[in-house]
């Protein structure tokens, strides 16, 4: 008995010790020994990749890497419009009075084959909601941002006393289908969990070097809304087509004046995108179809500009209908996908200039870059709430050997981006920097 006490007190003051000297440890000499271990829990996340509302394995390994870590770990947080339980995680850490910091990691992959050729690429096909096989590719990097949450809570863990507060880190589903973060709020994410002050995101990007990061001030992602088209006609035979309304012309007509959106209505300052990316109509080269149906993807920068998009989309529509003379009861349908669609990703300018400082202090300045906004989107600004009342920052993780990217700059090229079945973030110094990063933010922001 006395032996197992001696033993267990021996234990407790060993782990007092370590605890300490990772306290007293410089943040860089932690995360390069942690490193080895984050880079193959990378490799293994990478390998088995799992598509939106699927992420049952790489949640259940974020849950239990992070209740090793000493955070307190519920899974299954998150309900789908249609009822369905989605695999998000909420892990909390206090530590004494102070801000409540969320920090966010999306967990899920693409319906994309891999074609990297690294060793521990992706051979996982599925099938998807349509029943069509799949390859499945953590093709966005969000392997990069689960792992890098991982060591980041190792980190802020080991360093309780350089700051205070709360931190509570989100395992995101569905990010790639854009309705992961609403499933979270609509689950009861705030009042179970406490509502944060700040939060904070980072994404890995093609156009940077590991090693470096880079920030936005402001308006940094567009918004974006997804939008149904039907046009109905009335078919025929393609002989007679004096006795129908064609809608195949009648779609010619509406893709090409669409783009008038843009170029004519918009104001030119206020950057915005339409795409039609799906267009069906028609089973046979002489039978008229009755209807072509499209789905578009919409982007602006700016509430007015999404409005006037919407406007004209459903304008344009009804006046293609109207020139080729379609009765009334057939106009056409337009259908805004509002769970399909996501507000603009706004970096708060007092957060942002906040986490820059850090970031230069941990990195130094010729490491953190000022960067442009682009037209792509994201779903994390849904967890600052309505109106921005939670202040949020995502910044940048460059992913890109050094080498190979000043080569391709140099040729006028960039290396392959997210979404494209060779994105290939390079592990280690992708990780490092985003542990170091993230762990330097969190910490200067969980302040007094
Ligand atoms: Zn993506
Ligand atoms: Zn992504």
């Amino acid at each position: 008995m006395a032996n197992t006490t001696f033993g267990r007190l021996g234990l407790v003051a060993a782990a007092a010790l370590l605890a300490a000297t990772a306290d007293a440890q410089d943040l860089g000499t932690f995360v390069n020994g942690q490193l080895p271990n984050l880079v193959s829990t990378y490799k293994d996340i990478h390998s088995r990749p799992e598509l939106s509302h699927h992420e049952e394995r790489t949640s259940a390994l974020l849950a239990a890497e992070l209740r090793k870590a000493g955070f307190a770990v519920t899974e299954h947080v998150g309900k789908y419009p249609d009822g369905s339980q989605a695999f998000g995680l909420v892990a909390l850490l206090q530590n004494g009075a102070g801000p409540r910091l969320l920090i966010r990691a999306d967990m899920d992959a693409l319906p994309i084959v891999e074609e990297t050729g690294v060793a521990y690429a992706s051979h996982v096909k599925t099938k998807n909601a349509s029943g069509q096989e799949v390859g499945v590719m953590h093709a966005c990097g969000h392997d990069i941002h689960v792992t890098t949450m991982i060591g980041t809570a190792r980190a802020l863990a080991a360093s309780k006393s350089k700051w205070h507060g709360t931190v509570m880190l989100i395992g995101q589903p569905s990010e790639e289908t854009i309705d992961g973060a609403k499933a979270m709020l609509a689950d009861h994410l705030y009042e179970r969990f406490g509502k944060p002050d700040l939060a904070v995101a980072l994404h890995d990007t093609n156009s940077r070097a590991a090693g470096t990061v880079s920030i936005v001030s402001g308006p940094t992602l567009a918004s974006s809304t997804s939008v149904d088209v039907v046009l109905r006609g009335i078919g025929g035979h393609g002989a007679r087509p004096q006795e129908g309304k064609d809608p195949i012309v009648m779609a010619g007509e509406f893709i090409v004046q669409l783009q008038t959106i843009v170029s004519r209505q918009e104001n030119p300052r206020d950057p915005a995108v339409v795409t039609i990316g799906d267009i069906h109509g028609g089973a046979k080269r002489n039978v008229i179809p009755n209807e072509v149906k499209m789905e578009l993807t919409t982007r602006a920068f700016s509430d007015q500009g999404r409005q006037i998009i919407l406007d004209g989309i459903v304008r344009t529509a009804q006046g293609v209908a109207v020139s080729a003379g379609v009765p009334k009861e057939l106009a056409p349908i337009v259908t805004v996908l509002d769970a399909e669609s996501t507000p603009v990703m706004y970096n708060d300018p007092k957060l942002a200039a906040r986490v820059k400082s850090a970031l230069v202090a941990a990195l130094g300045t010729e490491n953190v870059a000022d960067d442009e906004p682009i037209m792509a989107s994201e779903d994390f600004g849904v967890l600052g709430l309505e109106k921005h009342e939670i202040p949020t920052v995502m910044f940048w993780l460059g992913a890109m050997d050094p080498a190979q990217l000043a080569s391709a700059n140099a040729q006028g090229k960039s290396l392959p981006g997210p979404h494209t079945s060779r994105f290939e973030p390079v592990p280690e110094p992708t990780i490092r920097t985003g542990v170091t990063a993230m762990t330097s933010v969190a910490i200067a922001l969980l302040q007094p």
